[in-house]
């Protein structure tokens, strides 16, 4: 595999084979000059996840060095492991997936199954068939729109179905959902543009899930320029987070669970059912109203406005006879929602709780909501 395909997908095993066997020591990568290059494009690489988050970004054009574009994603990785900050690696994820999903575009259908079954998808290349319908949807009648009845057969990938759950369980889009697929003994068919869709979600997971890296002193010492950069812009994006749409509440007194899927919503990202739950229940027992809730929302991807209405007002007791509370911290951390605690998430044992003990202290001088531990 040449060193351009394995630049562009660094995640690969190849990839990550290559880079062992070169002959240069790590310590002489991160202080040499030669790799100046790659350490400030590791840098701008993170710094493009904080500010561009599910935007693609720029692949490289022109005489970049493959090996220095290869290496540069190393270095975010290490940047990104030594802020420890959860958001971030979240974002650089989310950011390096869409950016990979842009350049499986133009690959081969072996090339995306191959990579796909290196992180997680079990995906194969199949014939097109016409599968049996799931038993939630009936075949197609006369009666049927001309769309669904004169629907092309593309299909030219399948995988299992709970492989497929596995990969889908953050799309909440009615097309994502298993009983809306062309299902054949337990396969899913996709369409390619599909495929890259569920990609994009492998690729983030897979991503998410080795971070963060244990990074050792001397890392941490070679990378100092580049992590004091990060770690600026990082307080700025953190600390202006859209705090004026969220109405009267102070959001430096959110505990870091709340703080963090506030910042998923509002910087796009999925968040999950018992996230969302936990965040309406929280807005509204500080003082938040339903109208304001609700506009928090309007950035969520596949945001659909009746669905949300709706599961606001069931949780806020507005059209249900409960008023719903949010979880306590031990729900939150069965639920992987819970981020870490930090100082304060010590004494206490409820999100909410948390809320008033920052109100009544004193934050210490240039301490921020994110900065907190
Ligand atoms: S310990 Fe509790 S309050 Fe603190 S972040 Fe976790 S869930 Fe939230």
């Amino acid at each position: 595999m040449d060193e351009a395909l394995l630049a562009r997908f660094p995640y690969m095993h190849e990839a990550h084979g290559y880079v062992k066997t070169q002959p240069i020591p790590l310590q002489e990568m991160l202080s040499d000059q030669a790799y100046e290059p790659a350490r400030v494009m590791g840098k701008q690489r993170v710094l493009d996840a904080l500010e561009r988050g599910a935007v693609a970004g720029n692949l490289p054009q022109g005489d970049v060095n493959q090996f220095h574009y290869l290496f540069s994603y190393a270095v975010a990785r290490m940047i990104v492991s030594a802020t420890g900050d959860n958001y971030l690696i979240r974002r650089f994820a989310l950011h390096e997936a869409v950016t990979g999903e842009k350049s499986l575009r133009s690959v081969s259908d072996g090339f995306l199954e191959h990579l796909a079954n290196q992180i997680g998808l079990e995906l194969r290349l199949s014939a097109p068939i016409r599968p049996r319908r799931t038993s939630g949807i009936e075949p197609p009648t006369l009666h049927d729109s001309p769309q669904r009845i004169l629907r092309p057969r593309t299909e030219t990938f399948r995988v299992h179905f709970s492989n497929y759950l596995r990969h889908t369980n953050t799309m909440r889009d009615d097309a994502w959902k298993l009983v809306n697929q062309d299902l054949a003994d337990g396969y899913v068919y996709l369409p390619r543009h599909r495929v890259l869709r569920l990609l994009r979600n492998a690729i983030q997971q897979h991503i998410e899930q080795d971070l963060p890296l244990d990074v050792s002193p001397e890392i941490l010492e070679a990378l100092k320029p580049q992590l004091k950069e990060v770690r600026a812009v990082l307080e700025v994006k953190k600390a202006t987070f859209k705090a004026e749409d969220i109405g009267k509440v102070s959001i430096t007194r959110f505990p870091p669970c709340m703080y963090n899927l506030l910042a998923q919503i509002q910087n796009h990202e999925n968040v999950p059912h018992m996230g969302r739950f936990a965040i309406v229940a929280f807005l509204h027992h500080i003082g938040l109203s339903n109208e304001e809730i609700f506009r928090v929302f309007g950035d969520v991807p596949d945001f659909a406005a009746d669905v949300t209405r709706y599961q606001i007002e069931h949780i806020t007791g507005t059209s249900s006879p409960t008023e719903y509370t949010p979880p306590e911290c031990s729900t939150m951390k069965s639920y992987g929602i819970c981020p870490g605690p930090d100082r304060i998430c010590m004494t206490i044992k409820h999100p909410l709780s948390y809320y008033r003990v920052k109100g009544r202290e004193r934050r210490p001088r240039g301490e921020s909501a994110s900065t907190a531990v």
